[in-house]
């Protein structure tokens, strides 16, 4: 029989805090695809890169990797409900892991700030979702809040649980190359995705399984820049909501990641998020939502200022899936709504449409 791949706590059980024994709660989430894509090899002008899919993942986001774990353990404590704060994502995976535990999810999502595509998500699988009058921010102190004093289990990235889970990721980019990349870059909100990758990378280099760590890139939207800004923002904007968080809460693990590993933060607007999100599509075949092009227009933008000279191998990972956030792939460049063309159901209409001359 062919080999299933069994969820990032069974395929790497001796490397995360799990006995057998232990309920374990999955999806069969991770294992996902490492792409390589030349065409953003060219553009970045580097030897290689590889896209981390993390869109591949049961619900379409990298969150499901600490989801498992989380849950898992939420479970062997005896918790009967979780509750998350979340620009979508979260939410999305605390709802569906939730379901699979036997558990309930409480969501705190800000106010119209949050896709349709994740809502409907957590909606489907029967998360309370409630809308806060405030910002991510806001949501995450709640939930911190609620967790302290009522009997709801807290499943955001600043449960360490979360981080085990995500940090496989790493693994499984070194089990592909067979060794770490020069560089990895990612977009950057919260913070728990860039601390997880610096763990996991640690733990291999600790291991001997590669013989450096890559340097580490955490990009964010402009609107919503702490890091390059140098503390909190108070009102973070920006189109990629999944990284429209202004006070993120893993601020030390990332500037751990960042110094240790010689990386670096950077900001792009929201017109170059667009752009890559667009270039992806069309160039590389891999549809993500506008958030998960942030890494790459963050290497365009190094790229252009001669940073990336002489890198060989660039891994970025791209976290989530298109058709989380479909809106933007039906805007054209100037946010005008593209419509599929109407043509008569005569091969000769749609011959003459497509410009196509007949066979000879
Ligand atoms: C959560 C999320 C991010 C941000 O990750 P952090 O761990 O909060 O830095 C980026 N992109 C997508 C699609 C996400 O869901």
């Amino acid at each position: 029989m062919a080999h299933q791949w069994r969820g990032v706590i069974r395929e790497y059980i001796d490397r995360l805090p799990f006995e057998a024994s232990d309920p374990i709660v999955t999806l069969g989430e991770g294992g996902t695809p490492l792409l390589e894509a030349p065409a953003l090899a060219k553009l970045l002008d580097v030897g290689n890169v590889h896209l981390k899919f993390e869109g591949m993942n049961p619900t379409g986001s990298f969150k499901d990797r600490g989801m498992t774990t989380a849950v898992s353990k939420a479970k062997a404590r005896g918790a009967q409900a979780v509750i998350a704060a979340s620009t979508g994502n979260t939410s999305a995976s605390a709802a569906a892991y939730a379901v699979k535990a036997g558990m309930t999810s409480v969501v705190l999502v800000p106010a119209g700030k949050i896709s349709w595509g994740k809502l409907s998500q957590a909606v489907a699988h029967k998360a309370q979702i409630l809308q806060v009058k405030g910002n991510f921010d806001d949501c995450l102190r709640l939930a911190r809040e609620l967790s302290d004093n009522y009997p709801v289990f807290l499943v955001n990235s600043v449960n360490p649980d979360r981080l085990q889970g995500q940090k496989t990721a790493a693994f499984e980019v070194v089990d592909v190359l067979g060794q770490a990349p020069d560089l990895h870059a990612m977009p950057l909100g919260n913070a728990g995705n860039i601390s997880a990758y610096h763990l996991g990378y640690r733990e291999d280099l600790e291991l001997g399984r590669i013989k450096k760590l890559p340097r580490l890139f955490g990009i964010q939207a402009e609107g919503s820049a702490p890091f390059t800004k140098g503390g909190p923002v108070a009102k973070p904007e920006t189109i990629a909501t999944a990284i429209r968080i202004g006070n993120p809460a893993s601020w030390d693990l990332a500037q751990a990641a960042k110094t240790d590993t010689n990386g670096g933060f950077g900001a792009v607007s929201d017109k170059e998020i667009l752009w890559m999100h667009r270039f992806l599509s069309q160039e590389t075949g891999v549809f993500v939502e506008p958030s998960s092009a942030t890494g790459a227009a963050g290497l365009y933008k190094l790229s252009k200022q001669g940073e990336l000279k002489g890198l060989d191998q660039v891994v970025i990972t791209v976290t989530g899936h298109g058709l989380k956030d479909p809106d933007w792939a039906l805007k054209d460049d100037r946010g005008k709504k593209i419509k599929p063309r109407k043509v008569a159901a005569a091969a000769v209409a749609v011959a003459g449409l497509l410009g196509l001359e007949k066979n000879r």
